[in-house]
């Protein structure tokens, strides 16, 4: 068989789940569209982090300008500080990451490199261009960020944001101001975000256009506490600690949120929470247990801000990824706005009466990382089946169900309309497919991970029973059509994360 990634793309593509963008022209790297089905599971995964990360928690959402001016992206440190290392093929003119090509040796250390030290490694390690042979060019500073203006008249230069969670920083006091004054809080927001990579790769991993969705949860840092931590302490989760890093093994820590805190490993239960629910999270998603790790960012990677860095990495077909980032930001964000605005962007707690700079939680998620995880832990192959199939947790499959009549005639597909419609009013996402053999349809929906095939035939039409058919073991049994929709909305229910 192909690389699993392989075939994942060749399904992608088939059926239309995503396909690279301006696909007709060369297609730009790093610039995906979703089709129908794509579109569909992208959206069902938002809305369970919806869920799970917002309203379930009494956090906030927000939906705040994708352009911003030079200003804020002064203030936040990306206009100085948001560039990879780049170098140039004197023969062919590509360009790829200095880092890249250096960690591909086999050299470690690259976060820590001076970027006058990496064209050095480069000399020293003779690394060439990897399509042509070619000279490499020193390494220099490629600054990430979509660059523009704003208006008509020069001199109003702004960027595509580079991530979601500037907005929130810049909406914080007014929405303090709503939500009663009060801390904790937690505001969120889900949306596109552009980063200029020098050299995207890995399909959906690494993006120039991508979506994040992230939360920053304010909070007095004297209060790290946070009640309900008490019912995700118990969560198992296994670290990759620094110290494993270091000795250059794989070793990993399993323990559960509340011992790893009380080890001091995790800085607070606001940490410890978010770590938690993003594991719980994870697992809901159909990645298994063994498949997932926290790896603690070494010291040198760490922002100079920062109080603490965990990465939720997936094992993938490409090795282990980072999904998700959960950072200690301390008050950095609002603090930087705070001195460049002019603005006083402290807070005055009524009961304390106290004056401070909240500090941020923030836990930071790749949606298309995920998406992709999401395909690799689902995708599954088996001897006695004939195709491969996606076996999609049933709250983000595409369709609930696909409506199948066994045949077009005696009025078998139209009492199969009636009944894919009947379900469609109730919310239900159906696919009603009548075309080819039986088998090949069950391939389709199999194929795209819909989790329930209903087959109209003969006794639909006397008896109002209908064939299911169970896409993971193939199994089928007989239902009354008036209970399908109820059986199938307790089958997406019981699926939701629980908590
Ligand atoms: P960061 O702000 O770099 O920590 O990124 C937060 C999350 O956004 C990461 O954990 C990834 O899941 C996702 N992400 C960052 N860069 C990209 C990219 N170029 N393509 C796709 N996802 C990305």
């Amino acid at each position: 068989m192909a690389e699993l990634h392989e075939r994942i793309y060749e399904i992608a593509l088939k059926r239309a789940i995503f396909v690279p963008s301006n696909e007709i022209y060369a297609p730009t790297a790093g610039f995906y569209d979703y089709g129908p089905v794509g579109a569909a599971i992208r959206r069902k995964i938002i809305a369970e982090w919806r869920r799970v990360f917002i309203t379930n928690e009494g956090n906030h959402e927000v939906e705040t300008a994708l352009i911003l001016p030079e200003i804020v992206l002064k203030a936040s440190g990306h206009v100085g500080h948001f560039s990879d290392p780049l170098v140039e093929c004197g023969k062919c003119k590509k360009q790829f990451r200095a880092d890249h090509l250096i960690e591909a040796k086999g050299k470690l250390g690259t976060q820590t490199m001076k970027i006058e030290e990496m064209g050095k490694v480069i000399e020293e390690l003779k690394i060439t261009c990897p399509d042509c042979g070619g000279k490499l060019s020193e390494a220099k500073p490629f600054n990430l960020m979509f660059k523009t203006n704003i208006g008509a008249a020069e001199g109003n230069p702004a960027y595509a944001r580079p991530e979601t969670a500037q907005g929130i920083f810049l909406i914080f006091p007014r929405i303090f101001r709503y939500a009663g004054s009060k801390l904790p809080l937690g505001i969120a927001q889900i949306g596109k975000s552009f980063r200029n990579e020098i050299s995207p790769r890995q399909g959906l991993i690494r993006l120039r256009e991508f979506s994040q969705m992230e939360l920053e949860y304010f909070f007095d840092p004297e209060k790290g506490k946070l009640e309900k931590f008490g019912k995700l302490k118990g969560v198992k989760v296994r670290l990759y600690l620094r110290e494993a890093q270091a000795e250059g093994t794989e070793k990993l820590l399993e323990t559960t949120a509340g011992e790893a805190l009380a080890k001091g490993i995790l800085p607070n239960e606001i940490f410890a929470y978010y770590l938690a629910l993003t594991q719980l999270f994870y697992e809901s998603m159909g990645i298994p247990f063994e498949s997932l790790r926290f790896r603690q960012m070494r010291e040198d990677e760490m922002p100079h801000y920062s109080k603490a860095n965990f990465d939720i990495e997936v094992r993938l077909s490409y090795g282990w990824q980072e999904t998700v980032g959960i950072a200690y930001r301390t008050d950095f964000d609002l603090r930087s706005h705070a001195e460049m605005s002019k603005k006083d962007l402290s807070v005055f707690l009524e009961i304390e009466k106290k004056k401070l700079i909240p500090h941020v939680i923030e836990p930071s998620f790749g949606l298309e990382r995920l998406f992709w995880s999401i395909l690799e832990a689902s995708y599954r192959k088996e001897k006695e089946r004939e195709w491969d199939w996606l076996a999609l947790p049933t709250k983000i499959a595409p369709y609930a169900v696909a409506v199948l009549p066994l045949m077009k005639k005696d009025g078998i597909a139209e009492k199969g309309q009636e009944l894919a419609e009947k379900l469609r009013k109730r919310g239900l996402d159906v696919l009603y497919d009548e075309s080819g053999s039986i088998g090949k349809r069950y391939a389709r929906a199999d194929e795209i991970g819909i989790p329930y095939c209903v087959t109209i035939d003969y006794d639909t039409l006397k008896l109002e029973t209908a064939t299911v058919r169970f896409r993971d073991d193939g199994k089928q049994e007989r239902i009354e059509t008036g209970e399908l929709a109820r059986y199938l909305e307790k089958a997406v229910e019981e699926n939701r994360t629980k908590l």
